[in-house]
Parts: C-alpha cells; structure tokens; sequence
C-alpha cells in the first residue's frame, strides 16, 4: 500500500458510514402532536433520556433504544424515525 493509501480508504469508509448512519438509522422520537405529557414514558426510560419540555415529551441523546417507552405510551406518540429526519435531529442533551 502506497503512503497516504490508507488514510483515503479511512475517509471513505467513515463518510459511508457516517452517510448511513443519517438516513438508515433511527431513533426513537415523540410526535409532538400526539403527545399529552402524562410522564408514564419517563418512568420507564433507564437512562433519564426523557424530559417534558412545554408540556410534551421529548427524547434526547442519552436514549440506549431499549424500546420500553413506546410499548408504555398511552397514545402511542413513541416511533422510531430516521436517524437524518428534522424531528430526530431536534433531539439534544439538556
Ligand atoms: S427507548 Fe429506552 S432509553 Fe430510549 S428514551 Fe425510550 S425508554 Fe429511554
Ligand atoms: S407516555 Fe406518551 S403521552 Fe405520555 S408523556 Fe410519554 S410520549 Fe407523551
């Protein structure tokens, strides 16, 4: 392998990875609209990654995808939404 080789064939594999990551993870994400703040998701989330925030939901990065929250969800606001979509890139650490 010639010099520098193998530093090309890094920023490949990183940029398809990083490029697949976006658009063909997911994430668990609240429907805003759905959503009524009851707080019974948060009870369940081991990882304190769930907070009510002007009266909804939201999920933040602590989130480890263990799938307890939508299976709790009353009004079934919980889905798992492409890692790359508008609603999941809104999610942060508070
Ligand atoms: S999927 Fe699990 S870790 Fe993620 S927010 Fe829901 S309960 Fe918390
Ligand atoms: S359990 Fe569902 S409705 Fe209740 S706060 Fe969580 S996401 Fe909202």
């Amino acid at each position: 392998m010639r010099k520098g080789e193998g530093k090309n064939i890094d920023f490949i594999r990183n940029g398809v990875y990083n490029l697949w990551r976006l658009f063909y993870c997911a994430m668990y994400v609240v429907n805003q609209e759905k959503c009524t703040g009851c707080g019974t998701c948060i009870d369940v989330c081991p990882t304190d990654a769930i907070r009510i925030r002007d009266g909804k939901a939201v999920i933040d990065m602590a989130c480890v995808d263990c799938g307890a929250c939508p299976r709790v969800c009353p009004e079934g606001a919980i889905r798992k939404q492409p890692t790359g979509s508008p609603a999941a890139l809104g999610a942060k650490r508070d």
